[in-house]
């Protein structure tokens, strides 16, 4: 059984990285400055980037003697729902990708597992799978839209913040309902 599938990777695609000019030799840098558009379903459930923003990838690509170090930094817009009170989160996140990719047939490519090593399609990286994995591990899963959100109100649903401070939905104690009765028939 042929260990590689064969390379289906777009050289063009903006989370391709093409090495064809860093030479295989350790030591040879060569760095990666780039916009790209968001793919689809980037993020958690409550919280992602929106697919098509702008990628901001900032790396560094290193040759090591098995393969190609890719490290640096991806950041980029991300919009969610509060956890607490469902409104809109805008924010940003930036995450760190710090990953080997093995040349094909290397010691390491033939010792390691695909889930431990990334693989390169001959010159080609693809980026994407670490970046989701990044972000999956960057954003929160719990998002907020401030770290002290209060939430709704269990039983009226409106946000604490829009609520007077001594909001409340308790029944009358009934220790003091006589004593009511007994101011209406006051009145
Ligand atoms: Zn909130
Ligand atoms: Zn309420």
């Amino acid at each position: 059984m042929p260990k590689h599938s064969p390379s289906t990777l777009n050289p063009r695609s903006p989370l391709v990285l093409d090495t064809r000019d860093l030479p295989r030799r350790p030591g040879a840098l060569r760095t990666v400055k780039r916009v790209a558009p968001a793919p689809a379903d980037l993020g958690v459930e409550l919280i992602g980037v929106p697919e098509g923003a702008d990628l901001d990838l900032d790396l560094r690509l290193e040759s090591v003697s098995e393969g190609v170090l890719v490290s640096g930094t991806i950041s980029g817009p991300v919009r969610g729902e509060c956890g607490r009170c469902l409104r809109q989160i805008n924010d940003s996140v930036v995450v760190n990708i710090q990953e080997l990719y093995a040349y094909e047939n290397s010691t390491t490519d033939d010792t390691t597992d695909e889930d431990e090593v990334g693989r390169m399609q001959g010159d080609l990286i693809d980026l994407e799978p670490a970046l989701r994995d990044a972000v999956v591990l960057t954003l929160p899963t719990n998002p907020l839209c401030r770290e002290d959100c209060p939430g709704l109100c269990p039983e009226c649903g409106v946000h604490w913040d829009d609520l007077p401070v001594d909001h409340s939905h308790q029944q009358i104690d009934p220790r003091w309902a006589g004593l009511s009765q007994l101011n209406r028939t006051e009145e």
